[in-house]
């Protein structure tokens, strides 16, 4: 058996016919991973012997004839947001170092009970808030494609694990786009779910009103597979939602007929790259013979929301980062001489640079005077982006688009220009706004290499077509176009 484009599916089958076990299986990906992640540094730290446990397991369940559950032995990086029981969760920060989590995220238990082995945890830009995992406290994540580049952010280390077999699938957050643009960047999937899809609880929060936590994954169906298991409703997250959960395999495989796919028309102007325009094209027009029919569309509110977002995502980011003070989580600093230096010596010390700009800007546009001219603004422009998308969706059933501008860029570009950080978000961050799910799959790769994203949008809860389009579109070639 060779540890290297394994799927769920897969994995099952060389189970339940005794040609490899569980234990086999995790320890070839431990390999991998022993030998690679040295140079790629997709993981912030791993948990070999507790994957080993699981594992073992699973083969087990299979000595006595159990049925396997359904991501039996699938080897898997959680992003360090994410709690694990018994495991640090440094969130890439250095506040939370050695913060080791009490409990287990939902989405774990869930994971679990389903009979994945978690190999590690995958590295992030620190609490999320990047494009390009450079933030991380402790180490840039390169990609795998082209060791110079960036593998995009914040679920860096997640889609660079799978991208380069150190884990079959993952899961990401995502707040503005950072499961889909690193899906995008290293040539994977990674999906967005609608929010209150996914249980939100045990994920370490940024901006509340945007966060969802999906699955990254080489293959549609995997993807699939993995958000069937951490969807629904959870009594520990009152935003999660009491909404049916479909198997989103059914049907997966009938052609598409007269789907219409809304093409932004602000999506395809100036700023957006040659080479991934390009790319883009030739997938719609692959769609189209498909049996899939192009409509122009309008989202007339497109240049407000790179603004919107960030207003909104650093408000909330500075309201949940004030309970890391020193006092109960991570870090204190010592030396300090009163309580007020106590705070301020901790948090100085913990945080970044970008996390600290996040924290300062985000507690401005709170502050009295200024909360009506930005945060509340940004709350009535954020509506008028979700009327675009209701309108747009009265016409179309999905919006296809780039996931990012350009293809991936070099390790230490954009690094020390926040605000062209914060234009590669454009396409994506849209999806948060309005709270719709949104899909990544690969669509070729530029002359030189480096892979192209295409991004599938939906209505609220329309995960079951994104997902019927992203396959059809792989086996169809697609992703290799
Ligand atoms: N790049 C965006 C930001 O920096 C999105 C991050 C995310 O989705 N977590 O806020």
């Amino acid at each position: 058996m060779e540890a290297k484009n394994l799927t769920v599916a897969r994995i099952k089958s060389l189970i339940e016919r005794g040609e490899a076990s569980a234990v086999e299986i995790c320890q070839a990906y431990l390999q991998n991973l022993e030998r690679l992640n040295p140079t790629i540094k997709a993981y912030l730290h791993t948990s070999p012997e507790r994957a080993l446990e699981l594992a073992a397991r699973i083969d087990r369940l299979k000595r006595e004839g159990t049925p396997l559950p359904s991501l039996a032995a699938l080897p898997m990086a959680i992003k360090d947001n994410i709690l694990i029981k018994g495991l640090r969760s440094t969130c890439g920060s250095k506040i939370l170092e050695n913060f080791v989590a009490l409990y287990n995220a939902t989405v774990i238990e869930k994971l679990e009970a389903a009979g994945a082995v978690f190999l590690g945890k995958a590295n992030l830009d620190e609490f999320a808030m990047g494009s390009s995992t450079e933030n991380s406290a402790f180490f840039a994540t390169r990609n795998p494609h082209a060791l110079d580049y960036v593998p995009g952010g914040s679920s860096g280390g997640s889609a660079a694990a799978v991208a380069s077999q150190m884990a079959v699938a993952a899961l990401g957050s995502d707040t503005g786009g950072s499961i889909r643009q690193p899906a995008s960047f290293c040539g994977v999937v990674g999906l967005k779910p609608t929010y209150s899809r996914v249980s939100r609880y045990g994920l370490v929060a940024f901006g509340s009103s945007l966060d969802q936590i999906g699955p990254i994954a080489a293959t549609v169906k995997d993807t699939a597979q993995i958000l069937r298991v951490i969807a629904g409703k959870d009594p520990h997250d009152a935003t999660s939602l009491a909404v049916a959960v479909p198997d989103y395999l059914e049907g997966i495989e009938k052609p598409v007929k007269d789907l219409k796919i809304g093409l932004p028309r602000e999506y395809f102007r100036a700023g957006l790259s040659e080479v991934v325009k390009n790319k883009i094209q030739a997938g719609l027009r692959l769609l189209e013979t498909l049996g899939c029919q192009m409509v122009e569309i309008e989202l007339p509110h497109t240049d407000y929301a790179i603004a919107t977002y960030y207003v909104i995502a650093m408000a909330e980011a500075s309201s949940n980062l004030a309970r890391f003070d020193g006092v109960r989580y991570g870090l204190r600093v010592r030396g300090y001489s009163n309580l007020s230096g106590m705070y301020r010596e901790t948090r100085d010390a913990g945080f970044g640079a970008e996390v600290k700009r996040r924290i300062v800007l985000g507690t401005f546009v709170l502050s009295s005077g200024y909360y009506d001219a930005y945060y509340l603004k940004a709350q009535k422009v954020r509506t008028l982006i979700k009327q675009d998308f209701e309108k747009a969706f009265e016409k179309v059933d999905v919006i296809i688009s780039p996931t990012s501008p350009t293809p991936p860029f070099r390790i230490g570009e954009k690094s020390n220009d926040p605000l062209a950080m914060y234009l590669s978000d454009i396409f994506t961050i849209t999806a948060n706004l309005v709270g719709i799910p949104g899909i990544s799959v690969p669509c070729g790769t530029t002359p030189e290499g480096l892979p192209v994203g295409m991004q599938i949008l939906g209505k609220h809860f329309d995960e079951p077509r994104l997902l019927h389009l992203a396959h059809i579109f792989e086996q169809a070639g697609g992703f290799t176009l």
